[in-house]
């Protein structure tokens, strides 16, 4: 090898470089900072420009011996020299030729060295060998560079140029990205051929490991893709879920109701089917229709109390107490639900009947309910049955229509979410029927102990037992209620208040609770019992008390104003003679017993639903041809009634002492004043044939005496309803004396006895009796006149 090239000595400045080599050829700049290095930088300017560069072993190496560096480097020729800010300067230099440091000569203020320069022959015929070897690491070079090595084509152009070996070889080596160690192997190699075949060898490596490193990272890339596709694909499968109706919330929600499905101790058929239904709300979009339609299903089926009870309370003295609480009087009623709570206790699977609570409205019908409910520690629930005339109403809609729901009892079970509370149905009385159905019969149905424990609601399609149920009932006349529900129930009737009793409501719970109800303290509204008495007869006309409630609320509002103007206020007094500053003028006065007996006038005593009212019957006689005219809001039934007491008269013509022939020469004008009220029903019978038969006879009719019931052509006295109440309204008008139909005697009972005490019930049988009571005795007559 030595026979290629020699070498020549030379003397010149030498800087150490960290971490980077200079080869032979190589075009380099780099950044001078010690002051060594600048010191020896100079002086090879002073020089030829030459400067003998070589690599640190170790690049952290500050200030370095001559140990700490190669011995082996390049000579190179400074080109360039930029001062930079801080004393740094930046050098471009060009390797010129490698060389050997024979001896350092100077270490202080910079190293100096004496070289040999190696200096190559120009071979011109380079051996075949040297040839091969410079086409294979060309090859391997330009694989090197394909496999991805950032090196520009230029590179291989110049490369293709280049003729000596050893420059060749310089510039491949230059252009690998090599590390520090391998480098300098190169430089220290300084026969060309065996340079080549070093660097061949790296090449080769090189390759090798790129080679690997491909597969690596196409494996990589493989995998990563793999990541992303599945990341893609799972996006996209969301993107159909929920396309579908199965984002993740709704197989949350799914889940659920799989979970509560699970929980829920109920028949298997019912669960099979509300699987099936769930199942078909996890196959459905569910922003769909359809599956607002099933979910809404599958929600109210789980709303409703399968198998959730409250525990029954069933202690007689604790409820006993409670209803006393809630409600005065009405005795028949809480004695009748203490012994249905004492059956209750001994036989705890007793059906018991159903209650219905017939009476006017506002005697307490509903709050009663509401009591017997807190008094069994149960929940309440009240459905209104009041204009209900499609079955549908009870029973739900088919889910095949458009927004069906639930009927009226489902709905009321999920609200109250107890499956044994007490139902009240109001108003069951006011049910209609028409085309779309009975819900007389659903109701049937529900109220049928051997049918409801299994109710089907329509769009429910499953049964739900309401067996454990206590229904109640209330109505205000039991003739409209349908035969065969009315069997069914037990009915308990309420009758209105008397006036007594209205005082007594009042005082006890209604005032005190308009306080409470509108935040006042307790005692700030005072009110002796006479003014409540003037609130009840002058301002409300009613069986029951809700108008008197509600007067008495206005009442606590005005007292209410009166306390906001003026807060020092201890006491707001209400008397009968500010009364009307507060409510306005008296809304009812009554028609008082007329003070005088006249001849032709008779008060009888009516019932309408808000309770009992006397009522005046006329009578004038007039020349004519035996017509019978009626006036006055009448009915059928009162006209004929009318006729029949007209009959039974013309019979009795002798014994009366009438004329015989004043069916055809009189006229008979029956009149019946305070005609807004219709008035039907035959209890007015026996009053207008007394009115007639004093109008005929000219004896007058004793105004303290007022009658009721029904007469029959021969005169005899029949029964009527609602005694009480007319009882109540003939003690009203001051009257003293009544005629009751002996079959009604048995009611007598339920008058209450204060007002007995100032009333004289008389008996009676039949017409003879009730003009020996009525009409006024000859001598009385006389006594009067
Ligand atoms: P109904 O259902 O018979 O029409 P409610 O139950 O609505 O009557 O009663 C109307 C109001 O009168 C309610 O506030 C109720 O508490 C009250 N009330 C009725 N009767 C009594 C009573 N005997 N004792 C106490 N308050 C009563």
């Amino acid at each position: 090898m030595s026979k290629n090239f020699k070498f020549k000595e030379h003397t010149l400045t030498l800087i150490p470089l960290r971490g980077l080599a200079v080869f032979p050829y190589m075009v380099l700049h780099f950044d001078v900072g010690r002051e060594k290095s600048i010191n020896a930088l100079e002086e090879a300017m002073v020089e030829e420009q030459l400067i003998f560069l070589t690599s640190q072993k170790e690049a952290e190496i500050d200030i370095p011996t001559t140990e700490d560096f190669y011995h082996v480097g390049t000579i190179c020729k400074i080109k360039q020299m930029l001062k930079l800010p801080g004393d740094t300067i930046r050098v471009l230099v060009e390797g010129v030729s490698r060389a050997k440091i024979k001896e350092i000569i100077d270490e202080e203020p910079y190293f100096r060295a004496i070289l040999e320069e190696a200096e190559y022959e120009q071979d011109d015929e380079r051996d075949k060998e040297t040839e091969a070897l410079m086409r294979s690491v060309m090859d391997a070079f330009e694989e090197y560079v394909n496999t991805g090595n950032k090196i520009t084509p230029e590179v291989l152009l110049t490369l293709s140029d280049i003729e000596e070996p050893s420059r060749f070889a310089d510039t491949v080596a230059s252009n690998m990205s090599l590390k520090p160690k391998q480098k300098q192997e190169l430089l220290e190699i300084f026969d060309p051929k065996e340079r080549l075949e070093t660097i061949y060898a790296i090449l080769l490596e090189e390759i090798e490991i790129l080679e690997i490193e491909k597969t690596i990272s196409l494996r990589v890339k493989k995998q990563v893709n793999r990541l992303q596709k599945e990341y893609y694909l799972r996006e996209q499968l969301k993107a159909i879920q929920k396309e579908l109706g199965e984002d993740e919330e709704t197989l949350d929600e799914i889940e659920e109701y799989k979970e509560k499905l699970q929980k829920l101790k109920i028949n298997k058929d019912v669960k099979e089917k509300i699987g099936k239904e769930i199942k078909r709300l996890s196959s459905m979009s569910s922003s769909s229709a359809e599956s607002a339609v099933i979910r809404n299903y599958v929600d109210t089926f789980f709303s409703l109390p399968w198998n959730k009870e409250s525990k029954d309370k069933l202690d007689i003295i604790e409820a006993q107490k409670i209803l006393d609480e809630d409600h005065f009087g009405l005795e028949k009623v809480k004695e009748r639900i203490l012994e249905y709570l004492s059956i209750r206790k001994l036989a705890k699977s007793m059906k018991g009947p159903i209650l219905c609570f017939v009476g006017p409205p506002g005697v307490g019908k509903t709050s009663i309910a509401k009591s017997v409910a807190r008094a069994m520690n149960r929940k309440f629930v009240r459905v209104s049955l009041g204009g209900v005339r499609d079955e549908a109403e009870i029973r739900g809609h088919r889910r095949t229509y458009v927004g069906a729901i639930p009927g009226r009892i489902i709905n009321a079970m999920k609200e109250v979410k107890t499956k044994n509370p007490v139902f009240l149905f109001d108003e069951i009385d006011k049910m209609a029927s028409d085309f779309r159905g009975d819900p007389a019969s659903a109701m049937l149905e529900v109220l049928d102990p051997e049918q409801n424990k299994e109710f089907t609601d329509h769009y429910m399609e499953i049964p739900f037992d309401l067996s454990k149920v206590l229904f109640i009932t209330t109505a205000n006349s039991l003739s409209t209620i349908p035969g065969p529900l009315r069997d069914r129930m037990e009915i308990i009737e309420l009758s209105g208040y008397t006036e007594v009793e209205k005082l007594e409501i009042a005082k006890r719970h209604l005032v005190p609770k308009q306080i409470k109800e509108h935040n006042l303290e307790e005692g700030f509204v005072k009110m002796s019992d006479g003014t409540i008495l003037d609130v009840i007869t002058h301002y409300t006309r009613e069986s029951g008390v809700r108008t008197l409630e509600r007067t008495l609320g206005r009442l606590c509002r005005k007292a209410a104003k009166k306390y906001v103007e003026d807060p020092k206020l201890k006491q707001v007094r209400i008397t009968s003679s500010n009364l009307e500053k507060y409510l306005g003028k008296h809304r009812f006065t009554y028609q008082k017993a007329n003070e005088h007996p006249q001849v032709g006038i008779v008060t009888g005593l009516a019932w309408t639903p808000v309770g009992g009212d006397t009522l005046s019957i006329e009578v004038a006689l007039m020349k004519g041809t035996g017509k019978l005219v009626l006036t006055g809001q009448l009915g059928d039934v009162m006209k004929e009634s009318a006729q029949t007491g007209l009959s039974f008269i013309r019979s009795k013509v002798e014994e009366l002492g009438l004329d015989e022939e004043f069916h055809k020469n009189t006229d008979i004008h029956i009149h019946i004043p305070e005609g807004a009220i219709p008035k039907d029903g035959p209890s007015a019978g026996i009053t207008m044939a007394t009115a007639v038969i004093s109008a005929l006879t000219g004896i007058a009719v004793r105004s303290d005496v007022a009658m009721t019931g029904e007469i029959t052509l021969r005169g005899r006295v029949l029964p009527i309803g609602g005694l009480k109440e007319k009882t109540l309204a003939a003690h009203r008008a001051g009257i003293k004396k009544i005629l009751v139909p002996k079959e009604n005697e048995k009611d007598l009972d339920e008058i209450p006895q204060n007002i007995k005490k100032d009333l004289e019930l008389v008996i009676v049988e039949n017409m003879d009796e009730v003009m020996e009571h009525a009409l006024v005795k000859k001598e009385e007559d006389k006594n009067e006149g």
